[in-house]
């Protein structure tokens, strides 16, 4: 008899071990930094600085995350709510977009981590112009990748609503 696969709790799975991976990874790599003890190295009094805490939930990094926030809204024109579902991991809610639209928001999610990792280990929180960097070194990669393959056109479906929002700044 076949198994059935339960994609959704497949999906589950790999999460919380790929959670389960990076908890590990950050108390090791704080343990070392520290010596002792697992306090956020943002400085902002939480003990047991786990990857939650070092990716959404600490305090320091509230206002990073707002700016994210903000900025996807406007650049889809939508409401989307400031959840760590939606934030960090692109919940369902976006099942119903368009394809470009699920693959920008993916690189801007990815990019919004991306630069969390940049400043591992420092006090200060990522700024919302290292997150635009981070996109912006990605939409050189891209433009390239799909000039090489004669794709502007898709290119462009996919990158044109970040391209026309940070015009004004770049
Ligand atoms: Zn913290």
């Amino acid at each position: 008899m076949p198994a059935t696969v339960d994609l959704n709790r497949v999906e589950h799975m790999a999460r919380v071990l790929l959670e389960k991976f990076c908890d590990f990874l950050v108390t090791t790599i704080q343990k070392r930094h520290h010596g002792s003890g697992d306090a956020c190295w943002r400085l902002c009094g939480a003990n047991g600085a786990n990857h939650f805490h070092i990716f959404w939930s600490c305090r320091v990094l509230r206002t990073y995350w707002e700016g994210i926030h903000e900025h996807i809204q406007n650049i889809f024109g939508v409401n989307i709510p400031f959840k760590c579902e939606t934030m960090y991991f692109g919940d369902t809610l976006f099942d119903n977009w368009n394809i470009n639209d699920q693959k920008i928001l993916g690189i801007l999610l990815a990019a919004s981590k991306k630069s969390i990792t940049r400043k591992w280990l420092k006090v200060d929180p990522p700024t919302i112009n290292e997150w635009i960097d981070i996109v912006h070194e990605i939409y050189i990669m891209e433009k390239l990748s799909f000039s090489l393959r004669v794709q502007k056109a898709k290119f462009y479906r996919i990158w044109t609503k970040w391209a026309e929002y940070v015009k004004p700044v770049r």
